[in-house]
This record gives C-alpha cells, structure tokens and sequence, in this order.
C-alpha cells in the first residue's frame, strides 16, 4: 500500500487592508499548492486553511510571504486581527495600529482559539464587541473590549475594560491582557469563560498592576 504523507494545516490570508482581498497571484501561489480536487476552506474570520504536505511548509510559507499572504498557525492561537474595511482611510481609521497590533500577537499560544478583532470607528463593521477581544477607535482613542460570545444562545457582547486609549497604552494592555489569560486560563477555556470566573474588576486590577510596574521599569 502507498504510504500517504502527513499533511499540516495553515491558515492563510492577505493581511491588512482595505478589505479582505486576494489577487490573482496570490490566488495562483495557492493552487499550486492544491490537488486538483482539494478545496480549501474559508473560515468566518478572514483566514483560508489550506493543507500542504508537512515536507513542503517552509517551501510553502517563503513563498506565499513572497505573494504577500500571511500565515498563522491553526489550533490554540491567537488569530489574525479581523478588522473592518477602513473606509474612511487608513490613517483616520488606525490601520498602522491595526497592523502593529496583528504583529504583536497573532499567532501567540492560548488556552484557546483566542479571535481579536478591530474596527476603525464605532459603526464597529469588524464586530469587536462579539469577539474575544475587540478594539474599536473612538475619535483619537481606543476602546478596548473582551469576552465577547459570537455563537449560541447566550452570545453575547464582551465587556468594555478600557476607553480612550493611546496607541501605546492599548499595545501594552492587550499584551498584559492575553498574558493573565495564558498564565491563568485553564486548558480550552474560552476568553469570555476565563473572565467570568476571574472577575473584571480582579482583571482590572491585574492590568493595571502590570501596566503600572513596566512603566516604572521604563522610567
Ligand atoms: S467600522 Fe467605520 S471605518 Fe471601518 S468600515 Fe465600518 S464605517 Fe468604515
């Protein structure tokens, strides 16, 4: 019998932009990558998962980096910043923080499946309150949210933690913020789980904690 090679998962996308688009090039990298009766999947946040044989990846991920697609790991991670379409231009809407932001903790490990999302004013068209974490820009500042629950009956918006935030602060805080939820978070628990059983306040307390001595180690 023919011995079938492992295959790994990736989750593939444009990055950030105006919209969530892929062009022909992008598109033609990926097939080549693809059996012809392969399909690859789109999922509900912004990401294609494409199979490729396990020998292929780095070959796999140079050249895609080399199309301008991004790769993130599947599985207990943080996804890729879904964001809105920045209608009303990159700068006015934060698109350079958005793309910091990805930077800074896509693909970090979680407890769980962690989606961050962000909208670059209040219409909120990335839908950042139903998310685990969101971000929505408010005039200068941002709104930082979480525990968000998109799906089942009981979905439901997260919880605002933090308003009128500078660009600095909301990197910072973010980063704080999914690093009590890995030290503290049990194996699979979601986001809006987690901060139902700490508390908001206790996790208030806890950033702020935090923020405050790395400000005085900076000093
Ligand atoms: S959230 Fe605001 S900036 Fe972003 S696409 Fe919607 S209306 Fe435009």
């Amino acid at each position: 019998m023919e011995a079938t090679e492992k295959t790994i998962k990736l989750a593939v996308n444009g990055g950030i932009d105006f919209g969530s688009k892929l062009n022909a090039k992008q598109l033609i990298i990926l097939a080549k990558y693809l059996e012809e009766d392969q399909e690859l999947e789109l999922t509900t946040f912004q990401q294609l998962y494409i199979e490729i044989p396990e020998s292929r990846k780095e070959e796999a991920i140079a050249e895609f980096a080399q199309a301008g697609l991004s790769c993130y790991p599947v599985g207990s991670f943080v996804k890729s910043l879904r964001t809105c379409n920045f209608c009303k231009g990159a700068e006015e809407e934060g698109m350079p923080v958005a793309i910091d932001l990805n930077k800074r903790i896509a693909g970090k490990p979680v407890p769980f499946t962690l989606k961050p999302a962000y909208t670059g004013c209040p219409v909120g068209c990335g839908e950042p309150l139903i998310n685990d974490i969101g971000i929505m820009k408010v005039k200068d500042g941002y709104s930082l949210y979480a525990g968000g629950k998109s799906k089942g009956q009981d979905a439901r918006p997260g919880t605002l933690l933090y308003e009128q935030l500078t660009q600095d602060e909301l990197y910072q805080k973010v980063d704080i913020l999914i690093d009590i939820y890995n030290e503290n978070g049990k194996k699979r628990e979601p986001v809006h789980k987690f901060i139902a059983q700490f508390g908001k306040s206790e996790l208030l307390e806890m950033i702020n904690a935090v923020f405050q001595s790395k400000k005085q180690d900076d000093l």
